[in-house]
């Protein structure tokens, strides 16, 4: 049985301050739900303050990209070699903020990919279609595009320790969430198409639906099938609206 996650990414946002507060207030939540797994992913210059806030908390940390070298002259980059000795638990890789914004072509995801795990650590590989290719009927054909190119690089054995976000692009910071009834369809396709390579990583692997999930829509997106878990943004940063949605998995 896949466990339900629901993670934060907490995006360009926080201090000192915020990450305190926001942290300190999602401990009793994510302690009174021991069946959801929860993990929070602030900027990078706060993991450290992150990870002796969560010493006593079952809450994970994830960073929000890694570069694909572990050292050298890489100025400004985030070895994933570095994350573990900040309790660095999960990566996002391939956001679509990353992919449009910083131009990282799926190729260059896969490779991101392949060095998190080399590192120890658990990607989660985002993926999405964008509003003009969703009108265009699309989807299947990119999420299988963005998937396979992992694949290809890295085996489907690697998905079995890694979790997949379907985020479709239209959804993300809009308020235009998808209705569970298309999240889900795009879910069981996605599972579906890695069930063709390997039926005990596609029954295995959580698939999180991102894209304004709100305390209020939660709950009709995880009684769905094949929707695990949550990758949330702006409402992350509110601690009851986060709380919500991590009470809505259990
Ligand atoms: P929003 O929840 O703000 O739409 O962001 C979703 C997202 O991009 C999470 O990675």
């Amino acid at each position: 049985m896949r466990q339900t996650l629901v993670m934060g990414n907490w995006k360009l946002n926080g201090s000192k301050t915020m990450v305190a507060e926001l942290i300190n207030a999602l401990k009793a939540p994510a302690a009174e739900t021991p069946s959801v797994a929860v993990a929070v992913c602030p900027p990078v210059l706060f993991l450290g303050q992150a990870q002796a806030l969560l010493n006593d908390s079952t809450i994970a940390l994830g960073a929000q990209d890694a570069d694909i070298h572990t050292q050298g002259a890489f100025t400004g980059e985030n070895s994933p070699a570095m994350y573990p000795e900040f309790g660095v638990h999960y990566v996002l890789v391939g956001h679509s903020e990353r992919r449009t914004l910083h131009g990282e072509s799926d190729a260059m995801v896969a490779t991101k990919f392949a060095a998190i795990q080399q590192a120890g650590l658990v990607p989660v590989l985002c993926i999405g279609e964008t509003l003009e290719q969703f009108e265009a009927g699309e989807t299947q054909a990119v999420v299988e595009r963005q998937l396979q190119e992992v694949i290809a690089h890295s085996g489907i054995e690697a998905l079995a320790n890694a979790v997949i976000a379907y985020e479709p692009v239209w959804a993300i910071g809009t308020g235009k969430t998808a209705t569970p009834e298309i999240a889900q369809s795009v879910h069981a396709a996605i599972r579906g198409f890695l069930a063709g390579q390997n039926a005990d990583v596609a029954a295995g692997v959580q698939i999180l639906y991102g894209g304004s999930v709100k305390g209020a829509s939660a709950a009709g997106l995880f009684a769905m099938e094949d929707i695990d878990g949550a990758l949330v943004g702006g409402a992350a940063l509110q601690a009851d609206e986060f709380a919500a949605i991590i009470r809505a998995g259990a």
